[in-house]
């Protein structure tokens, strides 16, 4: 999700894009130039382009709605909430943001600034605050500095000693990649772009992509579990038939590709399988919090972190929007450890921490809350993905389409947007551009 740690390469990216009003229905052609699996944002960049340029195209989406990690609701709150993405990092360069405004819709800058810091009941100094702050910086600097040498543990290269190690190293890893230092890969650290400025929208990240997908030719509950790619052409296998198409763009994430969720006849090659597994899911969870009527003095959107013994740390931002929601966040095996504990768990723990930050009787001010599912969720298996360090090259690995006929996109080939809603668009359109280019013209 984050933030002011990720290594500064600024490179441009996708150019802005003019509104881009909701389309007429494209047809949904029996046997597509292209097929496209999941409908996230990748798939529905890649359909997008794929159209621009003249080509046909089916996208298939397992799910009952489109958008994949991208996903708003209001049925939990009253209120949009984002159960996946919600901050447009890189805003100035995000083409999510001038589609937003195209739509109408409200958005607010938001850059991460830890404005309060816990130690459990005991807010932060200022002074402690600064020392938060530098400690980062030079765990920072400390990973960045061990990539240029090697691709290892970022663990391996930091100096734990002193009293915002911890918090700091939480801060960088698990709320930030999704992943404990001991599996953030030093090289795809350094390669993470700064993701600044970031902006949050009010109706939702995840109903800017919806509204992006709308009306495109795809194919609900339709989840592929075979690609043929023997002879000419690729044929797709779903509960309701086969897709014949000239060529496939695989859009869904590396958690449900290492999960063999989709055969592929003949198999992929060896080293393109491994690539699956050297980019593992990391895990990122929300537990918002419906607070009654008490705002606790705290301001809408202010960044509050609380400190917990045994990396157990959750950050809120609280009120977005003026909304009654302080929306916790934890990360990396904490998260998964609470995905195996469940809902009832999380909400305990998350009112917990409330408690800690603003007294007991804050806890009676809850109604209600929920806790997002990504790590049980098998339509992604995971938050975004996260190279086991050592195997950064898998990304590239993963990159390269099989017979110029299977190509790939998400979030994991985001380049220095990797693991954001913006990358996974930006690697949607380079796939379509490749697989345009490999058809005949
Ligand atoms: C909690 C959380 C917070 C995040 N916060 C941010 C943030 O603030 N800002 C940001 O930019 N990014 C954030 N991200 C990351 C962002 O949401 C993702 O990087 C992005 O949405 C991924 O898009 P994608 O197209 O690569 O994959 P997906 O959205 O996963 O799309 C792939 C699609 O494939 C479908 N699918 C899976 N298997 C099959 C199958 N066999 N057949 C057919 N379809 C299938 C899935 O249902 C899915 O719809 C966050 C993610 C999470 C989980």
């Amino acid at each position: 999700m984050s933030v002011i740690d990720r290594r500064t390469a600024l490179r441009g990216l996708a150019a802005s894009l003019a509104p881009w009003p909701v389309p007429a229905a494209f047809a949904q052609p029996a046997e597509p130039d292209v097929a496209i699996v999941g409908a996230g944002s990748a798939g529905i960049a890649a359909a997008r382009e794929l159209a621009r340029l003249g080509r046909s195209v089916v996208v298939l989406e397992g799910m009952g709605r489109i958008g994949g990690r991208a996903f708003t609701e209001s049925r939990s709150f009253g209120a949009p909430f984002d159960h996946g993405c919600a901050w447009l990092h890189k805003a100035d360069q995000n083409p999510y943001r001038d589609l937003a405004r195209g739509y109408g819709f409200d958005l607010a800058e938001h850059d991460y600034a830890l404005d309060r810091v816990h130690v459990g009941p005991r807010r932060a100094g200022e002074a402690e605050v600064a020392a938060l702050h530098a400690k980062e910086l030079e765990m920072s600097d400390a990973i960045a500095a061990a990539a240029a040498r090697i691709d290892g543990p970022a663990s391996r290269f930091v100096d734990m000693g002193g009293p915002w190690a911890d918090t700091a190293a939480s801060y960088l890893g698990a709320m930030d990649f999704a992943v404990d230092l001991d599996e953030l890969s030093t090289a795809d650290y350094a390669a993470g772009d700064d993701l600044e400025p970031n902006m949050l929208c009010r109706q939702g990240f995840g109903a800017i992509v919806a509204r992006y997908g709308a009306g495109l030719p795809v194919r609900l509950h339709t989840p592929v579990t075979r690609i043929d790619h023997g002879g000419a052409g690729v044929r797709l296998t779903t509960p309701s038939g086969v897709l014949r198409a000239k060529s496939v763009i695989v859009t869904v994430s590396t958690g449900v590709l290492a999960a063999d969720a989709i055969r592929f006849d003949p198999p992929l090659p060896d080293w393109k399988v491994q690539a699956f597994h050297d980019l593992p899911m990391g895990l990122l969870m929300k537990i918002p919090l419906l607070i009654r009527t008490e705002r606790f003095g705290v301001a809408p959107f202010t960044d509050l972190f609380l400190e917990r013994a045994g990396v157990r740390d959750i950050y809120f931002l609280a009120f977005p929007f003026d909304l009654p929601l302080m929306i916790g966040f934890i990360g990396g095996d904490f998260a998964w450890e609470m995905t195996a504990a469940g809902q009832e768990a999380a909400l305990d723990y998350a009112k917990g921490a409330l408690g800690e930050l603003f007294g007991a009787a804050a806890t009676a001010q809850v109604k209600g809350g929920l806790m997002t599912g990504w790590g049980a969720n098998r339509w992604t298996k995971g938050a975004y993905s996260a190279a086991t360090p050592g195997k950064y090259a898998a990304r590239a690995a993963l990159a390269v389409p099989v017979a110029e006929k299977i190509f790939f996109a998400g979030e994991a080939l985001g380049g220095p947007l990797v693991q954001t809603c913006a990358g996974a668009f930006n690697a949607g359109q380079a796939a379509a551009r490749a697989a345009h280019a490999a058809l005949p013209a």
